[in-house]
Protein backbone atom coordinates (compact mmCIF):
# COMPACT_ATOMS: atom_id res chain seq x y z
CA UNK A 1 0.00 0.00 0.00
CA UNK A 2 1.53 3.68 -1.04
CA UNK A 3 1.32 5.59 1.84
CA UNK A 4 0.33 8.84 -0.35
CA UNK A 5 -2.24 6.82 -2.63
CA UNK A 6 -3.78 4.14 -0.85
CA UNK A 7 -6.37 3.91 1.99
CA UNK A 8 -8.91 2.05 3.53
CA UNK A 9 -11.51 4.32 2.39
CA UNK A 10 -11.73 7.34 0.22
CA UNK A 11 -14.08 10.25 1.07
CA UNK A 12 -14.95 12.55 -2.69
CA UNK A 13 -16.20 15.68 -1.13
CA UNK A 14 -15.50 17.75 2.00
CA UNK A 15 -18.77 18.97 2.65
CA UNK A 16 -21.38 18.56 5.49
CA UNK A 17 -21.78 14.83 4.74
CA UNK A 18 -18.12 14.47 3.45
CA UNK A 19 -16.93 15.93 7.47
CA UNK A 20 -19.64 14.00 8.84
CA UNK A 21 -18.33 10.91 7.33
CA UNK A 22 -15.36 11.57 7.94
CA UNK A 23 -15.52 12.18 11.26
CA UNK A 24 -17.33 8.75 12.22
CA UNK A 25 -14.92 6.78 10.20
CA UNK A 26 -12.28 8.39 12.02
CA UNK A 27 -14.06 8.20 15.69
CA UNK A 28 -14.56 3.90 14.84
CA UNK A 29 -12.09 2.65 12.50
CA UNK A 30 -9.10 2.20 15.20
CA UNK A 31 -6.87 4.36 13.13
CA UNK A 32 -7.51 2.51 9.73
CA UNK A 33 -6.16 5.05 6.75
CA UNK A 34 -9.11 7.27 5.09
CA UNK A 35 -8.88 10.53 2.93
CA UNK A 36 -11.31 13.16 1.95
CA UNK A 37 -10.45 14.66 -0.92
CA UNK A 38 -11.94 18.21 -1.58
CA UNK A 39 -11.84 20.02 -4.95
CA UNK A 40 -11.89 23.69 -3.22
CA UNK A 41 -8.94 24.89 -1.06
CA UNK A 42 -10.31 24.43 1.98
CA UNK A 43 -12.89 21.87 2.88
CA UNK A 44 -16.66 23.23 3.92
CA UNK A 45 -16.84 26.65 2.03
CA UNK A 46 -20.62 26.11 1.62
CA UNK A 47 -21.04 25.02 5.32
CA UNK A 48 -19.62 28.49 6.26
CA UNK A 49 -22.80 30.21 4.23
CA UNK A 50 -25.63 28.49 5.50
CA UNK A 51 -28.06 30.16 7.38
CA UNK A 52 -26.93 33.46 6.71
CA UNK A 53 -23.72 32.29 8.35
CA UNK A 54 -24.96 30.88 11.36
CA UNK A 55 -25.90 27.32 10.11
CA UNK A 56 -29.37 25.62 11.30
CA UNK A 57 -27.92 22.42 11.25
CA UNK A 58 -30.95 20.67 12.20
CA UNK A 59 -34.77 21.47 13.49
CA UNK A 60 -36.41 20.03 16.69
CA UNK A 61 -39.94 19.59 14.82
CA UNK A 62 -38.59 16.74 12.64
CA UNK A 63 -40.27 13.95 10.70
CA UNK A 64 -39.80 12.68 6.97
CA UNK A 65 -42.45 14.77 5.78
CA UNK A 66 -40.04 17.90 5.89
CA UNK A 67 -38.75 16.30 3.15
CA UNK A 68 -39.38 14.44 -0.38
CA UNK A 69 -42.20 12.47 -0.76
CA UNK A 70 -40.30 9.79 -3.30
CA UNK A 71 -37.63 9.12 -0.31
CA UNK A 72 -39.33 9.12 2.41
CA UNK A 73 -38.87 5.60 3.66
CA UNK A 74 -35.03 6.04 3.22
CA UNK A 75 -35.09 9.39 5.24
CA UNK A 76 -37.63 7.26 8.05
CA UNK A 77 -35.29 5.25 8.77
CA UNK A 78 -32.08 8.34 8.32
CA UNK A 79 -34.49 10.02 11.25
CA UNK A 80 -35.23 6.79 13.36
CA UNK A 81 -31.35 6.64 13.88
CA UNK A 82 -30.45 10.19 14.35
CA UNK A 83 -33.09 11.73 15.47
CA UNK A 84 -32.29 15.51 16.10
CA UNK A 85 -31.07 15.06 19.88
CA UNK A 86 -28.71 12.73 19.17
CA UNK A 87 -27.51 15.08 16.37
CA UNK A 88 -26.90 17.69 18.89
CA UNK A 89 -25.92 14.95 21.56
CA UNK A 90 -22.94 13.74 18.90
CA UNK A 91 -21.96 17.61 18.04
CA UNK A 92 -21.49 17.92 21.48
CA UNK A 93 -19.48 15.38 22.03
CA UNK A 94 -17.35 16.64 20.11
CA UNK A 95 -17.26 20.09 21.49
CA UNK A 96 -19.71 22.10 19.78
CA UNK A 97 -22.80 23.47 22.21
CA UNK A 98 -26.06 24.09 20.26
CA UNK A 99 -29.12 26.32 21.13
CA UNK A 100 -32.54 26.02 19.65
CA UNK A 101 -34.73 28.83 18.87
CA UNK A 102 -38.47 29.37 19.24
CA UNK A 103 -39.12 27.71 15.78
CA UNK A 104 -37.04 24.61 16.58
CA UNK A 105 -34.38 25.88 14.40
CA UNK A 106 -30.67 24.81 15.64
CA UNK A 107 -27.83 26.44 15.31
CA UNK A 108 -24.13 26.50 17.07
CA UNK A 109 -24.25 28.48 20.66
CA UNK A 110 -22.12 31.01 19.03
CA UNK A 111 -24.13 31.80 16.00
CA UNK A 112 -21.32 31.62 13.70
CA UNK A 113 -21.10 28.86 10.77
CA UNK A 114 -17.37 28.72 11.27
CA UNK A 115 -18.06 26.95 14.95
CA UNK A 116 -19.77 23.97 13.20
CA UNK A 117 -16.37 23.54 10.01
CA UNK A 118 -14.00 24.08 13.49
CA UNK A 119 -15.54 21.54 15.60
CA UNK A 120 -15.23 18.75 12.44
CA UNK A 121 -12.08 19.89 11.16
CA UNK A 122 -10.49 19.86 14.73
CA UNK A 123 -11.89 16.19 15.16
CA UNK A 124 -10.53 15.35 12.03
CA UNK A 125 -6.85 16.22 13.28
CA UNK A 126 -7.46 13.92 16.13
CA UNK A 127 -8.05 10.88 13.68
CA UNK A 128 -6.27 9.00 10.95
CA UNK A 129 -7.85 10.99 8.27
CA UNK A 130 -5.71 12.89 5.85
CA UNK A 131 -7.74 16.00 3.78
CA UNK A 132 -6.42 15.94 0.57
CA UNK A 133 -7.65 19.81 -0.30
CA UNK A 134 -7.49 21.68 -3.80
CA UNK A 135 -8.04 18.16 -5.56
CA UNK A 136 -11.00 17.82 -8.20
CA UNK A 137 -11.98 14.05 -8.56
CA UNK A 138 -12.34 13.67 -12.08
CA UNK A 139 -13.34 9.86 -12.62
CA UNK A 140 -14.38 6.99 -10.57
CA UNK A 141 -13.37 3.37 -11.53
CA UNK A 142 -14.62 0.44 -9.99
CA UNK A 143 -11.33 -2.43 -9.49
CA UNK A 144 -11.30 -5.87 -7.85
CA UNK A 145 -9.98 -4.64 -4.57
CA UNK A 146 -11.74 -1.62 -4.46
CA UNK A 147 -12.21 1.69 -6.24
CA UNK A 148 -10.00 4.02 -8.16
CA UNK A 149 -10.03 7.63 -7.99
CA UNK A 150 -8.77 9.37 -10.79
CA UNK A 151 -7.92 13.40 -9.91
CA UNK A 152 -6.06 15.84 -11.95
CA UNK A 153 -2.51 14.93 -11.17
CA UNK A 154 -2.71 11.79 -9.09
CA UNK A 155 -4.84 8.49 -9.06
CA UNK A 156 -6.36 7.25 -5.34
CA UNK A 157 -7.24 3.83 -4.66
CA UNK A 158 -9.50 2.73 -1.35
CA UNK A 159 -10.73 -0.43 -0.44
CA UNK A 160 -14.36 1.75 0.38
CA UNK A 161 -15.51 4.43 -1.42
CA UNK A 162 -18.17 7.75 -0.03
CA UNK A 163 -19.70 10.02 -2.73
CA UNK A 164 -20.49 13.13 -0.84
CA UNK A 165 -19.97 16.08 -3.69
CA UNK A 166 -23.33 17.70 -3.31
CA UNK A 167 -25.39 18.59 -5.98
CA UNK A 168 -25.15 21.90 -8.76
CA UNK A 169 -26.75 25.07 -6.61
CA UNK A 170 -24.09 27.69 -6.12
CA UNK A 171 -21.29 26.32 -7.82
CA UNK A 172 -19.01 29.12 -6.46
CA UNK A 173 -19.65 27.38 -3.15
CA UNK A 174 -18.17 24.21 -4.64
CA UNK A 175 -20.44 20.96 -5.95
CA UNK A 176 -20.80 21.74 -9.59
CA UNK A 177 -22.54 18.14 -10.40
CA UNK A 178 -19.53 16.03 -10.31
CA UNK A 179 -21.98 13.62 -8.16
CA UNK A 180 -23.99 13.07 -11.43
CA UNK A 181 -21.05 12.44 -13.73
CA UNK A 182 -19.95 9.59 -11.12
CA UNK A 183 -23.43 8.00 -11.38
CA UNK A 184 -23.22 7.88 -15.08
CA UNK A 185 -19.83 6.23 -14.96
CA UNK A 186 -20.94 4.09 -12.16
CA UNK A 187 -24.13 3.11 -14.00
CA UNK A 188 -26.32 4.29 -10.58
CA UNK A 189 -29.68 5.13 -12.09
CA UNK A 190 -30.53 9.44 -11.18
CA UNK A 191 -33.49 10.98 -11.06
CA UNK A 192 -34.17 14.57 -12.81
CA UNK A 193 -33.05 17.19 -11.18
CA UNK A 194 -33.79 20.83 -10.35
CA UNK A 195 -33.22 23.86 -8.02
CA UNK A 196 -35.60 24.12 -4.41
CA UNK A 197 -35.49 26.82 -2.14
CA UNK A 198 -35.15 29.67 -4.31
CA UNK A 199 -36.46 32.97 -5.99
CA UNK A 200 -39.51 31.88 -7.89
CA UNK A 201 -39.37 33.97 -11.58
CA UNK A 202 -42.31 35.24 -12.17
CA UNK A 203 -44.26 36.83 -15.13
CA UNK A 204 -45.43 40.59 -13.95
CA UNK A 205 -44.65 43.69 -15.83
CA UNK A 206 -45.83 45.76 -12.84
CA UNK A 207 -42.92 43.70 -10.11
CA UNK A 208 -40.80 46.81 -10.96
CA UNK A 209 -43.18 49.32 -9.25
CA UNK A 210 -42.49 47.50 -5.53
CA UNK A 211 -38.62 45.87 -6.18
CA UNK A 212 -37.21 46.30 -3.05
CA UNK A 213 -40.59 45.99 -0.97
CA UNK A 214 -41.13 43.50 2.07
CA UNK A 215 -44.42 42.60 2.98
CA UNK A 216 -45.58 39.82 5.80
CA UNK A 217 -47.70 37.44 3.57
CA UNK A 218 -49.91 34.14 3.51
CA UNK A 219 -48.51 32.89 0.02
CA UNK A 220 -49.96 29.54 -1.33
CA UNK A 221 -49.38 27.36 -4.66
CA UNK A 222 -52.04 26.13 -6.80
CA UNK A 223 -51.43 23.11 -8.71
CA UNK A 224 -54.36 22.53 -11.34
CA UNK A 225 -56.37 25.13 -9.51
CA UNK A 226 -56.15 22.98 -6.03
CA UNK A 227 -54.78 24.53 -3.44
CA UNK A 228 -51.33 22.34 -1.97
CA UNK A 229 -49.57 24.21 0.43
CA UNK A 230 -49.16 27.34 2.28
CA UNK A 231 -46.53 29.23 3.86
CA UNK A 232 -46.56 32.24 6.15
CA UNK A 233 -43.68 35.00 6.56
CA UNK A 234 -41.77 37.58 4.73
CA UNK A 235 -42.97 37.99 0.86
CA UNK A 236 -39.97 39.57 -0.89
CA UNK A 237 -40.82 41.23 -4.35
CA UNK A 238 -37.56 42.30 -7.00
CA UNK A 239 -37.40 43.21 -10.30
CA UNK A 240 -38.18 40.00 -11.96
CA UNK A 241 -38.72 37.28 -9.19
CA UNK A 242 -40.93 36.80 -5.90
CA UNK A 243 -38.58 35.96 -2.80
CA UNK A 244 -38.57 34.98 0.82
CA UNK A 245 -38.63 31.80 3.05
CA UNK A 246 -41.81 31.42 2.15
CA UNK A 247 -41.08 31.34 -1.44
CA UNK A 248 -38.68 29.41 -0.99
CA UNK A 249 -40.76 26.44 0.45
CA UNK A 250 -43.03 26.62 -2.56
CA UNK A 251 -40.10 26.67 -5.08
CA UNK A 252 -39.63 23.03 -5.43
CA UNK A 253 -43.09 22.66 -6.61
CA UNK A 254 -42.74 24.90 -9.34
CA UNK A 255 -39.55 23.91 -10.49
CA UNK A 256 -40.60 20.53 -10.61
CA UNK A 257 -43.87 21.58 -12.99
CA UNK A 258 -41.02 22.98 -15.08
CA UNK A 259 -38.70 19.46 -15.08
CA UNK A 260 -42.72 17.60 -15.83
CA UNK A 261 -43.54 20.65 -18.82
CA UNK A 262 -46.75 21.23 -16.32
CA UNK A 263 -45.85 25.01 -15.72
CA UNK A 264 -49.14 26.46 -17.05
CA UNK A 265 -51.04 24.62 -14.69
CA UNK A 266 -48.94 26.06 -11.40
CA UNK A 267 -49.78 29.33 -9.58
CA UNK A 268 -48.76 31.21 -6.96
CA UNK A 269 -50.94 33.66 -4.83
CA UNK A 270 -50.40 36.38 -1.87
CA UNK A 271 -52.55 37.19 1.08
CA UNK A 272 -50.88 40.27 1.88
CA UNK A 273 -52.92 41.02 4.90
CA UNK A 274 -52.81 37.13 6.07
CA UNK A 275 -54.39 38.27 9.87
CA UNK A 276 -57.29 40.20 8.85
CA UNK A 277 -60.37 38.54 7.29
CA UNK A 278 -61.44 39.89 3.95
CA UNK A 279 -65.16 41.22 5.65
CA UNK A 280 -62.84 43.32 8.26
CA UNK A 281 -60.20 44.95 5.73
CA UNK A 282 -63.53 45.84 3.30
CA UNK A 283 -65.14 47.82 6.47
CA UNK A 284 -62.30 49.66 7.52
CA UNK A 285 -60.96 50.54 3.95
CA UNK A 286 -64.35 51.52 3.25
CA UNK A 287 -64.48 53.79 6.90
CA UNK A 288 -61.31 54.99 5.73
CA UNK A 289 -62.87 56.26 2.15
CA UNK A 290 -65.00 57.93 3.95
CA UNK A 291 -63.41 59.91 6.75
CA UNK A 292 -60.05 60.39 3.98
CA UNK A 293 -62.63 61.24 1.23
CA UNK A 294 -60.21 64.09 -0.30
CA UNK A 295 -57.38 62.31 -0.30
CA UNK A 296 -55.23 60.86 -3.32
CA UNK A 297 -57.38 57.58 -4.17
CA UNK A 298 -53.56 55.69 -4.00
CA UNK A 299 -53.33 56.26 -0.51
CA UNK A 300 -56.24 53.71 -0.02
CA UNK A 301 -53.64 51.27 1.91
CA UNK A 302 -51.54 53.69 3.41
CA UNK A 303 -51.51 52.54 7.02
CA UNK A 304 -52.05 48.82 6.41
CA UNK A 305 -49.39 48.03 3.62
CA UNK A 306 -46.22 49.52 2.27
CA UNK A 307 -47.20 52.63 0.51
CA UNK A 308 -45.89 51.42 -2.77
CA UNK A 309 -48.00 48.42 -2.53
CA UNK A 310 -51.36 50.58 -2.89
CA UNK A 311 -50.13 51.26 -6.31
CA UNK A 312 -49.51 48.07 -7.27
CA UNK A 313 -52.65 46.64 -6.24
CA UNK A 314 -54.66 49.25 -8.43
CA UNK A 315 -52.77 48.12 -11.52
CA UNK A 316 -53.26 44.27 -10.46
CA UNK A 317 -56.64 45.28 -9.68
CA UNK A 318 -57.24 47.25 -12.94
CA UNK A 319 -58.69 50.30 -11.18
CA UNK A 320 -57.97 53.91 -12.03
CA UNK A 321 -56.31 55.74 -9.51
CA UNK A 322 -54.99 58.73 -10.96
CA UNK A 323 -56.58 62.10 -10.47
CA UNK A 324 -59.21 60.42 -8.27
CA UNK A 325 -59.68 60.71 -4.50
CA UNK A 326 -60.84 58.15 -1.89
CA UNK A 327 -63.99 59.39 -1.79
CA UNK A 328 -64.60 58.96 -5.65
CA UNK A 329 -63.95 54.90 -5.32
CA UNK A 330 -66.90 53.25 -5.78
CA UNK A 331 -68.29 50.51 -3.58
CA UNK A 332 -66.93 47.36 -6.59
CA UNK A 333 -63.87 48.77 -7.01
CA UNK A 334 -63.20 48.83 -2.96
CA UNK A 335 -64.21 45.29 -3.18
CA UNK A 336 -61.41 44.44 -5.78
CA UNK A 337 -59.01 46.45 -4.57
CA UNK A 338 -59.53 44.45 -1.03
CA UNK A 339 -59.77 41.05 -2.81
CA UNK A 340 -56.80 42.02 -4.58
CA UNK A 341 -55.05 42.33 -1.47
CA UNK A 342 -56.10 39.18 -0.51
CA UNK A 343 -55.10 37.37 -3.66
CA UNK A 344 -52.58 38.54 -5.30
CA UNK A 345 -51.98 35.90 -8.11
CA UNK A 346 -48.60 35.19 -9.99
CA UNK A 347 -47.76 33.41 -12.92
CA UNK A 348 -44.33 31.70 -13.13
CA UNK A 349 -42.19 32.80 -16.16
CA UNK A 350 -39.04 30.46 -15.77
CA UNK A 351 -37.22 27.87 -13.69
CA UNK A 352 -35.52 29.42 -10.63
CA UNK A 353 -31.80 29.64 -10.97
CA UNK A 354 -29.49 27.10 -9.61
CA UNK A 355 -27.07 29.70 -8.08
CA UNK A 356 -30.03 31.56 -6.14
CA UNK A 357 -31.23 28.25 -4.91
CA UNK A 358 -30.47 26.76 -1.76
CA UNK A 359 -30.80 22.69 -2.98
CA UNK A 360 -30.81 20.59 -5.82
CA UNK A 361 -34.24 18.60 -5.86
CA UNK A 362 -33.30 15.20 -7.52
CA UNK A 363 -30.07 13.35 -7.99
CA UNK A 364 -28.90 9.80 -7.66
CA UNK A 365 -32.41 7.29 -7.01
CA UNK A 366 -32.59 6.43 -3.02
CA UNK A 367 -33.96 2.93 -4.41
CA UNK A 368 -30.52 2.03 -4.97
CA UNK A 369 -29.50 2.27 -1.63
CA UNK A 370 -29.23 0.25 1.92
CA UNK A 371 -30.14 1.77 5.08
CA UNK A 372 -26.67 1.87 5.64
CA UNK A 373 -26.65 4.22 2.79
CA UNK A 374 -24.89 1.52 0.80
CA UNK A 375 -25.33 1.01 -2.72
CA UNK A 376 -27.38 -1.93 -3.25
CA UNK A 377 -24.56 -2.55 -6.64
CA UNK A 378 -21.70 -1.20 -5.57
CA UNK A 379 -19.98 -2.99 -2.59
CA UNK A 380 -18.32 -0.39 -0.51
CA UNK A 381 -19.56 2.13 -2.42
CA UNK A 382 -21.72 4.64 -0.23
CA UNK A 383 -23.61 8.08 -1.11
CA UNK A 384 -24.66 10.78 0.97
CA UNK A 385 -25.97 14.08 1.46
CA UNK A 386 -27.45 16.21 -1.66
CA UNK A 387 -25.94 13.73 -4.08
CA UNK A 388 -29.17 11.89 -3.40
CA UNK A 389 -32.19 12.29 -4.43
CA UNK A 390 -33.27 14.04 -1.21
CA UNK A 391 -34.25 17.56 -0.47
CA UNK A 392 -35.88 19.08 2.37
CA UNK A 393 -37.72 22.32 3.70
CA UNK A 394 -35.80 25.42 4.55
CA UNK A 395 -34.88 25.30 8.33
CA UNK A 396 -32.21 23.10 9.15
CA UNK A 397 -33.18 19.99 7.48
CA UNK A 398 -31.06 19.52 4.46
CA UNK A 399 -27.90 20.06 7.01
CA UNK A 400 -30.11 17.39 9.48
CA UNK A 401 -29.77 14.61 6.24
CA UNK A 402 -26.34 15.84 4.93
CA UNK A 403 -24.31 15.18 8.71
CA UNK A 404 -27.09 12.03 9.51
CA UNK A 405 -26.19 10.40 6.27
CA UNK A 406 -22.32 10.84 6.86
CA UNK A 407 -22.21 9.64 9.84
CA UNK A 408 -24.34 6.25 9.26
CA UNK A 409 -21.89 5.84 6.14
CA UNK A 410 -19.17 6.55 7.70
CA UNK A 411 -19.92 4.50 11.29
CA UNK A 412 -20.85 1.33 9.02
CA UNK A 413 -17.72 1.45 6.83
CA UNK A 414 -15.39 1.56 9.67
CA UNK A 415 -17.03 -1.17 11.70
CA UNK A 416 -17.11 -3.54 8.46
CA UNK A 417 -13.46 -2.73 7.42
CA UNK A 418 -11.64 -2.95 11.24
CA UNK A 419 -14.05 -6.23 11.47
CA UNK A 420 -12.28 -7.59 7.74
CA UNK A 421 -9.44 -5.90 8.99
CA UNK A 422 -9.45 -8.45 12.57
CA UNK A 423 -10.40 -11.37 10.78
CA UNK A 424 -7.66 -10.74 8.08
CA UNK A 425 -4.87 -10.75 11.31
CA UNK A 426 -6.19 -13.75 12.90
CA UNK A 427 -6.49 -16.00 10.15
C1 LIG B 1 -26.53 29.76 0.72
C2 LIG B 1 -27.00 28.45 1.31
C3 LIG B 1 -27.50 28.43 2.60
C4 LIG B 1 -27.95 27.22 3.15
N1 LIG B 1 -28.39 27.21 4.44
C5 LIG B 1 -28.79 26.05 4.99
C6 LIG B 1 -29.16 25.98 6.37
O1 LIG B 1 -29.02 26.96 7.12
N2 LIG B 1 -29.62 24.80 6.83
C7 LIG B 1 -29.72 23.67 6.05
O2 LIG B 1 -30.15 22.63 6.53
N3 LIG B 1 -29.31 23.69 4.76
C8 LIG B 1 -28.82 24.84 4.23
N4 LIG B 1 -28.39 24.84 2.93
C9 LIG B 1 -28.33 23.55 2.19
C10 LIG B 1 -27.09 22.75 2.67
O3 LIG B 1 -25.97 23.60 2.74
C11 LIG B 1 -26.77 21.57 1.74
O4 LIG B 1 -27.91 20.79 1.53
C12 LIG B 1 -25.65 20.72 2.35
O5 LIG B 1 -24.47 21.49 2.46
C13 LIG B 1 -25.37 19.48 1.50
O6 LIG B 1 -24.25 18.85 2.02
P1 LIG B 1 -23.35 17.92 1.08
O7 LIG B 1 -22.19 17.50 1.89
O8 LIG B 1 -24.19 16.89 0.46
O9 LIG B 1 -22.88 18.87 -0.10
P2 LIG B 1 -21.94 20.17 -0.05
O10 LIG B 1 -22.04 20.83 1.27
O11 LIG B 1 -22.29 20.94 -1.26
O12 LIG B 1 -20.47 19.58 -0.17
C14 LIG B 1 -19.99 18.95 -1.33
C15 LIG B 1 -18.47 19.12 -1.33
O13 LIG B 1 -17.92 18.33 -2.38
C16 LIG B 1 -16.92 19.07 -3.04
N5 LIG B 1 -16.81 18.54 -4.40
C17 LIG B 1 -17.75 18.58 -5.39
N6 LIG B 1 -17.30 17.95 -6.49
C18 LIG B 1 -16.06 17.50 -6.19
C19 LIG B 1 -15.08 16.77 -6.93
N7 LIG B 1 -15.29 16.39 -8.19
N8 LIG B 1 -13.90 16.47 -6.33
C20 LIG B 1 -13.65 16.85 -5.04
N9 LIG B 1 -14.55 17.56 -4.30
C21 LIG B 1 -15.74 17.87 -4.86
C22 LIG B 1 -17.42 20.51 -3.00
O14 LIG B 1 -16.39 21.44 -3.17
C23 LIG B 1 -18.05 20.55 -1.60
O15 LIG B 1 -17.12 20.96 -0.61
C24 LIG B 1 -27.92 26.02 2.38
C25 LIG B 1 -27.41 26.06 1.08
C26 LIG B 1 -26.94 27.25 0.54
C27 LIG B 1 -26.39 27.26 -0.85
Amino acid sequence: MSSKTDFDIIIIGGGASGLAAAAAFGRHSNGLRAAVIEKEEKPGRKLLATGNGRCNLTNTDMSELHYNEASRPLIKSVLQRIDPNRLISMFASLGLYCRTDSEGRVYPYSNRALAVLDTLTMWLKKTNVTVLTGTSARSIVKTESGYKVVCENETFRAKKLIISTGGTVQKNLGSDGSSYRFADELKLSCESIYPSLAPVIVKDKELSLIKGVRSAAAVTAYVNGAPVKTEYGELQFNEKNISGICIFQLSRIVNEAFIKGTQKNVCITADLTPDIPFDELRQFVQKKCAALSDMPAEMIFTGILNEKLGVYIYKKANVQFKGRTLGELSSSELDALCKKAKCCKFTPDKPSEYNAAQVTAGGISVSGIDRNMQSKQHSGLYIIGEALDVDGDCGGYNLHFAFASGIIAGTHAAKNEVKKHDKNKRA
